[in-house]
């Protein structure tokens, strides 16, 4: 008898839980690990080329590597998976299946139907790529419950003990400090030197194929991600010693100078299973208990790791398959064909449009408070908003996803992730980067030929919505803003944004 092993391509984990379970109960050379290029998945959207570069690429690396450490690896490039899974099954006739549930919604559903595609035995696990497959705080919390992601941190923090001391407190008295962490980044600011993965042979030869793939965007020219655990490693090793002292500090800074600032830029690895989060969240403490790194700036990374990723992806199947049709906001416009290619004449949205194309990364004040913020104040269709992040993004998965998309940036789900809608007018973007200084817009006017987009259309916005924003008590303060506006003004904002809108 044969145990096949399926591995969907985001569960590249050095330690596969799957791969254990096998081990713990069929001799090694009975034991065939199985490995898809589904063409459907390849092609599913215009994905940027770095994107597929990286997911091709760190799957061949991790079949490579299997096969050092003596496994047989099945690595197939079908049309799409039920194709590979039943060329598996008419190989080894007598094989079974097993596999460990996916992160995504869709992967999911597809796995419940294995079983029907082939007559091999299929066993599906449960998922174990995230710390809530050990603890979950909302394990207990009914799904029409609204939540908070603070409450959820500090239990998490508190079962693995990150950043606790031994009585059972947080290290430096206080379990948040993001009051320290929203300095805008000076412009004599050095900046650091960022890691270069250099493409070996595999993925010189997978840039090669998706170069060639016609419905792929971007170039693959400048791909330098790490592609295997040993860079991914390096890659954390880089940035705790290079950025992670400052993550803090510019946490919320945005610059036309670099794309990464000090950001991790570990998303990649961690959403392939390069990394585990436990990994990152320990290396990060480690760096503070050897006074490598303020505490601010480590207690900040924690946050985002145990904190929101843990969080966004517990929300994600409380609030599935219904996430993807909420549209609180009626949200209907199309999605400017500018951010698939060219110009709005905005600097800010140009200059991160243009990244995600080049490198399909920008930082997360760009995607929530730029592009995001821009997309609910012209009330752009969520699902037009989705579609082109999990497009253009390398880190970008369906779990992670509609949560960010749909709950935090656009609000759509009617703040049940988020509990107010993330918006903005120039004065915000003006304060954190250093945009406005070259761009054609003015962005302390709010209506007026060289009035900036952001501010007629986020005026405009409050003016739209102003009783439903005024019922939410963490939009009240923005919302009384519009008392000092005269009849005049709201007027020529409102005539202003349904020109702009229209001719967008
Ligand atoms: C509209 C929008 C879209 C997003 N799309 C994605 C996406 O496709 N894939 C993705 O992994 N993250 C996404 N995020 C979350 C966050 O922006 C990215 O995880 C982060 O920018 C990745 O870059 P980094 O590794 O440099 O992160 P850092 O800022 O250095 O943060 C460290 C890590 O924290 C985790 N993290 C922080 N915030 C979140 C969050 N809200 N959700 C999940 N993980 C988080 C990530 O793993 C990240 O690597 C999105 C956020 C928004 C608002
Ligand atoms: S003026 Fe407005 S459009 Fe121009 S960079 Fe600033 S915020 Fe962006």
């Amino acid at each position: 008898m044969i145990l096949t092993v399926a591995i969907l391509a985001d569960q590249l984990l050095a330690d596969h839980p799957a791969i254990a379970y096998a081990q713990s109960i069929m001799p090694a050379d009975q034991i065939r690990i199985m490995l898809v290029e589904s063409q459907a998945r390849i092609t599913l959207r215009q994905y940027q080329r770095h994107k597929l570069i990286l997911v091709i690429s760190a799957m061949r690396h991790y079949a490579a590597m299997l096969q050092q450490r003596g496994f047989a690896v099945d690595y197939y490039q079908t049309p799409r998976w039920r194709t590979a899974l039943q060329q598996q099954a008419d190989r080894y006739p007598d094989t079974q299946i097993i596999t460990m549930a996916g992160s995504e919604y869709a992967a999911r559903q597809a796995q419940q139907q294995w079983q029907d595609w082939v007559s091999s035995p299929v066993t599906v696990l449960a998922n174990q790529q995230f710390l809530v497959s050990q603890h979950n705080p909302l394990a207990h919390t009914a799904t029409s419950k609204r939540t908070v992601m603070e409450p959820f941190y500090r239990a998490m923090r508190q079962h693995f003990g990150v950043l606790i001391e031994a009585d059972g407190t947080p290290t430096g008295g206080q379990w948040n400090f993001d009051s320290a962490n929203r300095k805008k980044l000076p412009a004599t600011r050095p900046l650091p030197n960022y890691p270069h993965f250099p493409p070996d042979t595999i993925t010189q030869q997978v840039s090669r194929e998706v170069a060639d793939m016609p419905h792929a965007r971007g170039d693959s020219a400048d791909f330098d991600l790490a592609v295997d655990h040993a860079g991914a490693q390096a890659a954390l090793d880089d940035f705790i010693q290079h950025r992670l002292p400052w993550f803090g500090d510019y946490e919320d800074a945005m610059s036309q100078r670099h794309h990464q600032l000090f950001h991790a830029v570990l998303s990649p690895y961690l959403n392939l299973g390069l990394l585990t989060p436990l990994q990152c969240v320990r290396a990060a403490e480690q760096a503070y208990r050897q006074g490598l790194a303020p505490l601010n700036a480590v207690e900040g990374f924690v946050r985002q790791i145990i904190g929101w990723r843990e969080y966004m992806y517990v929300q994600y199947w409380r609030h599935m398959p219904a996430l993807q049709t909420q549209n609180h906001w009626q949200a209907t416009r199309e999605l400017p064909s500018w951010f698939w290619q060219g110009q709005s004449g905005m600097h800010c949205l140009d200059t991160t449009i243009a990244r995600v194309w080049r490198y399909g990364y920008t930082h997360h004040i760009e995607r929530l408070m730029l592009i995001s913020n821009f997309c609910m104040l012209t009330g752009i269709d969520p699902v037009a908003v989705n579609h082109w992040f999990l497009a253009g993004y390398i880190d970008a998965y369906d779990w992670v996803m509609w949560p960010n998309v749909s709950g935090m940036g656009l609000n759509a789900d009617g703040g049940i992730i988020a509990t107010k809608p993330y918006i903005a007018s120039a004065t915000y973007i003006n304060k954190m980067s250093d945009y406005c200084g070259g761009c054609r817009y003015n962005p302390t006017v709010r209506h007026g030929a060289d009035a900036c987009p952001f501010n007629f259309l986020y005026w405009n916005f409050l003016l739209t919505h102003e009783q439903t924003l005024r019922a939410n008590p963490r939009m009240g303060p923005a919302v009384l803003g519009l008392r000092y506006l005269a009849d005049d003004e709201r007027d020529s904002i409102r005539q202003q944004a349904t020109i702009w809108l229209t001719q967008m």
